[in-house]
């Protein structure tokens, strides 16, 4: 299969082979149209399959089919959550690369680091958040970070969320955010509590496990 088969835009298709890119690996072939037809998609995938790209090529396509929303900046259209300031800033790179010909707008925040610049970033807004809990937790609290026009959350490693002690953070940042959205759902394993939050969040979601 090529991503040509995947529907995917021109302008993505031109990032992709500058990343020498040629073909879906097997979660890019299942998840990226599950994701494009607007379904929930539950993932059981390790780092290294390929699924950073499985989740952001069709956000990045289905936010760019659509106008910013900029009722004074763009709007939080996106949100990913990860565990690590290390997986968040790999994906916010990659989201770079594979978005450079589209004009959709992503930033990252994370823990760590001096919060001003991640402030400065967000005042000019983005339409992708990639984020870790904590320090989402604490900029959504001082109102830097606006959650409520988020159409489509990405749960990613989600068992290492739990085990790292951010389970908490991250239901608080849900309740922050429309109750009617797409979610992306990655999980290595499946504790009780993670499949708790799946029953709770995810609607008829398409299953995936490599
Ligand atoms: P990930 O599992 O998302 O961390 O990706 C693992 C590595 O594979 C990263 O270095 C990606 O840039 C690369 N990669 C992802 N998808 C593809 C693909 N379809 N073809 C070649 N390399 C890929």
């Amino acid at each position: 299969m090529t991503f040509n088969e995947l529907d995917l835009n021109p302008a993505i298709l031109k990032a992709l082979s500058l990343e020498n890119y040629t073909s879906p690996t097997p979660i890019q072939e299942e998840a990226i149209p599950a994701a494009l037809a607007g379904r929930d998609v539950l993932g059981c995938a390790q780092t290294g399959t390929g699924k950073t790209a499985a989740f952001s090529l069709p956000i990045i396509q289905l936010l760019s089919k659509q106008p910013a929303i900029t009722s004074g900046k763009r709007r939080i259209r996106s949100l990913i959550l990860t565990p690590t300031r290390e997986l968040a800033l790999q994906i916010y790179e990659n989201i770079q690369a594979y978005s450079k010909f589209t004009g959709i707008r992503s930033t990252a925040i994370v823990g760590g680091v001096s919060q001003k610049a991640q402030e400065r970033a967000l005042s000019q807004g983005a339409d992708i958040l990639i984020a870790t809990p904590g320090r989402l937790i604490d900029l959504i609290a001082q109102k830097h970070v606006d959650l409520q026009y988020v159409q489509i959350l990405v749960l990613d490693e989600a068992d290492r969320m739990l085990d790292m002690g951010f389970i908490h953070d991250v239901k608080r940042i849900i309740a922050k955010m429309p109750s009617k959205k797409q979610t992306l759902f990655f999980s290595a394993t499946m504790p009780s509590e993670i499949s708790q939050l799946i029953k709770t969040l995810l609607v008829n979601p398409v299953k995936i496990e490599i």
